[in-house]
């Protein structure tokens, strides 16, 4: 079974950072923002189900306002990746879900990534607001860091498991 997940969220937010730690185990401090528009796959088990994700990533065109439609309209799942020391970058993700739920419909199974938390010191977004937030659309919440590895194989996993049982 394939299934596609987008990474959606403001620019720098670490969302290539993301797909490089969980498929490659990579992590760059100066991440290039230039890269391709693109994805990469991974086998995952959901239970005794093989499935393969497409992870898509953008090419930056988030930060100038212009990442169409064509780049999400068939994800079977979502990733809404925010920065916990950015609160702009949190409220971006409410307009992602409405976006989603206009365009791709109500079905699309989205789990909201709050990365950079080893810089928790520095927290902008009220883990309150976020968690009721996440409750009110029915998303789960993980936080993340794709500096250390934190989060990451549980919000994939739980995304995969949304999509599995929906497929
Ligand atoms: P994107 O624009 O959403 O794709 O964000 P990038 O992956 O390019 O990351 C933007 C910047 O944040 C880069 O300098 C990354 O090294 C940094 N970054 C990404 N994830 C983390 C994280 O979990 N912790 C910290 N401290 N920095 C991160
Ligand atoms: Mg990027």
């Amino acid at each position: 079974m394939r299934l596609k997940v987008v990474l959606l969220g403001e620019g720098r937010v670490g969302k290539t950072s993301i797909l490089f730690r969980y498929i490659r185990n990579e992590f760059q401090e100066k991440q290039q923002s230039t890269l391709q528009a693109s994805y990469m796959d991974k086998r995952i088990k959901v239970g005794s189900v093989d499935a393969q994700l497409s992870v898509w990533d953008t090419a930056g065109q988030e930060r100038f306002h212009a990442l169409g439609p064509i780049y999400y309209r068939d994800a079977d799942g979502a990733l809404l990746v925010y920065d916990i020391t950015n609160s702009e970058s949190f409220t971006k993700v409410r307009k992602w879900v409405k976006e989603l739920r206009k365009i791709v419909g109500n079905d699309i199974n989205i789990v909201i990534a709050g990365n950079k938390i080893d810089l928790e010191r520095n927290r902008q977004v009220s883990e309150a607001e976020v968690l009721e937030y996440a409750k009110s659309v029915g998303a789960s919440h993980f936080y993340t860091s794709a500096k250390q590895n934190l989060g990451l194989e549980e919000c994939f996993n739980e995304l995969a498991t949304k999509m599995v049982a929906q497929n």
